[in-house]
């Protein structure tokens, strides 16, 4: 009787585990995704994403994605990467040194993710809370041996893919060194530059904001829902029978970890937070787009530590004012979500997002 009953159990869990299986959306999903967005909270570790479940009321939007994997983030030239590295992995898919846009190691220009895309006819877009032109937004749309050529880098965004964009750092424009008025030059490529807020020009059909000549405000000087207007603004701009490539970036976290500043971190980290849940909402009432989110490094060895003995309160605390080399989380929904799991190399996620496209 008892072997019976064992033997019955097992071919219970078999037949679940099966079943299972046959659910699983790696062997079920090979539906391709019409559009892709692709977060970046710069400076997003664990324990900031931790953060968002502890000091933000309401339940996380990270919680809601059903794939999790884990990236290393090292640079070519150094263990632990920049923003700009990281950045030029995700759009390029190579390894190159800290401070490198969009080039090699041999400062080379890489073709980069947007520029691939948009060859397939899918519309292109770049929000952040920093300047466009800082080291994550300009991978995407640039190609300067140094990041801090902030000018050069300004240059190449009005003949560039883009289709939309949205963020700071007016005076790379039009108050330049060399006199050149960039103004203009968006002009004669079609598109409309607002310098003054975020609103809709229905007849633009490339659309630019630029809202600060250097930064834009941090949420705690009251930046505002800048980043889910903006956001959602470009999904409605962007959405087309072609599908669409957005890459939105929290720039800010990253700048509360060099502070060693945890209000200011935590602030950017919820704001990124909310965000989010409005681009996955969108993708899953859409069903055809896959969202990405992850991050570039961690910065500031943020932890979320016990006061003292109590481990029931919660210390935000750092141990440096700099990056750190800590693997960072990538969270997944939708067509092609199956490829992120894992842990491998940042960047595997410019190579997966290609396969995921059948490229
Ligand atoms: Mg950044
Ligand atoms: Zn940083």
């Amino acid at each position: 009787m008892k072997v019976i009953y064992l033997f019955l159990s097992v071919m219970f869990i078999i037949s679940c585990a099966e079943k299972e299986r046959t659910s699983d959306p790696i062997s079920s999903a090979h539906k391709k995704p019409k559009n892709i967005i692709l977060v970046e909270g710069d400076g997003t570790g664990l324990s900031q994403v931790s953060a968002a479940q502890f000091f933000k009321e309401g339940p996380s939007n990270y919680d809601r994605f059903p794939v999790v994997g884990l990236i290393k983030t090292s640079a070519s030239s150094d263990l632990i990467t920049d923003s700009a590295a990281s950045a030029t992995a995700f759009a390029t898919g190579i390894k190159t040194y800290n401070g490198a846009i969009g080039v090699n190691p041999d400062t080379i220009h890489m073709p980069n993710i947007l520029e691939i895309v948009s060859k397939k006819g899918l519309r292109t877009g770049i929000i952040v809370t920093s300047t466009i032109t800082h080291a994550t937004p300009a991978c995407f749309y640039a190609h300067v041996k140094n990041r801090n050529h902030h000018e050069e880098i300004a240059r190449f965004l009005p003949t560039s893919e883009v289709d939309f964009f949205a963020g700071a750092g007016l005076q790379y424009f039009n108050k330049r060194k060399d006199g050149i008025n960039l103004l203009t030059t968006f002009q004669e490529n079609g598109f409309m530059i607002d310098t003054t807020s975020l609103k809709e020009h229905i007849d633009a059909q490339k659309l630019g904001f630029l809202l600060a000549p250097e930064s834009m405000p941090s949420m705690l000087e009251g930046r505002g829902s800048f980043l889910q207007d903006a956001s959602k603004m470009a999904l409605k701009r962007l959405s087309n029978n072609e599908g669409f490539l957005l890459m939105v970036e929290g720039s800010q976290v990253d700048w509360g970890g060099h502070d060693n500043d945890a209000d200011y971190l935590i602030a950017e980290l919820i704001d990124l937070d909310n965000t989010i849940g409005a681009l996955l909402d969108f993708a899953i009432a859409d069903g055809e787009t896959l969202v990405i989110i992850t991050a570039d490094h961690e910065t500031g060895g943020f932890t979320l530590a016990a006061k003292d003995g109590d481990y029931n309160t919660i210390v935000p605390s750092f141990s440096t004012k700099n990056h750190s080399a800590t693997m960072v989380p990538v969270f997944a929904y939708g067509p092609g979500s199956e490829y992120f799991g894992g842990v491998y190399e940042n960047t595997e996620i410019f190579h997966k997002i290609l396969k995921t496209i059948g490229e």
